[in-house]
């Protein structure tokens, strides 16, 4: 199994660079954000519980995140490998990643951070604002989303750090550069 997180604040790519690593390395994407979105808009007995707080660009509690994830992960027990997007985001919801693989007998074998500063985020989102017409991309609740990630989520990094499990890509520039960036790393795990 291959088990790659993609960290980054919102805005930051990880939705397209999720794209070709998933198809180049035939992982299963799972992205909390997708999910809680698809709880949302099929009004589901989750949705109707976490709607409010995702509308506001707050945090999800632990215990929800972890158990929405680990359902999705135990769903594919055929899957050879994870691609975590938007997850973790607290230590907590590292930790229990950590085990989660553990009982998997597997681990996270990398954390890619794509290093973005908060204006470019600020600016991207804006743009996808309009392309997606994201409810959660509303300038009023930007500033909570951006705000929840270089407070909080970033906490998760030294975690990973001191584990040696971090890889930093810079962000900004030309997609395909950063792709192959990240493919560095992913192609000497992957052997
Ligand atoms: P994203 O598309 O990853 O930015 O996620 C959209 C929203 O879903 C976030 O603003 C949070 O409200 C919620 N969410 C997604 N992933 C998590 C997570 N790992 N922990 C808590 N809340 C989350």
């Amino acid at each position: 199994m291959l088990n790659i997180i993609l960290f980054g604040p919102p805005g930051a790519g990880k939705g397209t660079q999720s794209e070709r690593l998933i198809e180049k390395y035939n992982l299963y994407h799972i992205s909390t954000g997708d999910l809680f979105r698809w709880h949302t808009k099929n009004d589901t007995e989750l949705g109707q519980r976490v709607k409010e707080i995702i509308n506001n660009g707050e945090l999800v509690s632990d215990d929800i995140t972890i158990a929405m994830l680990k359902e999705e992960v135990e769903k594919n027990p055929e899957a050879s490998g994870f691609l975590f997007d938007g997850f973790p985001r607290t230590v907590d919801q590292a930790i229990a990643l950590d085990n989660l693989m553990e009982s998997l007998d597997s681990s996270i074998h990398a954390v890619i951070e794509l290093k973005v500063t908060e204006d470019e985020v600020r600016q991207r989102i804006a743009k996808r604002k309009q392309l997606e017409n994201r409810v959660d991309d509303a300038s009023d609740k930007l500033d909570k989303r951006i705000s929840e990630y270089f407070n909080k989520t970033v906490h998760v990094l030294p975690f990973y750090k001191s584990q040696d499990r971090l890889v930093t890509v810079n962000g900004i520039g030309d997609i395909e550069n950063i792709s192959k960036e990240i493919d560095k790393t992913v192609s000497a795990l992957a052997v």
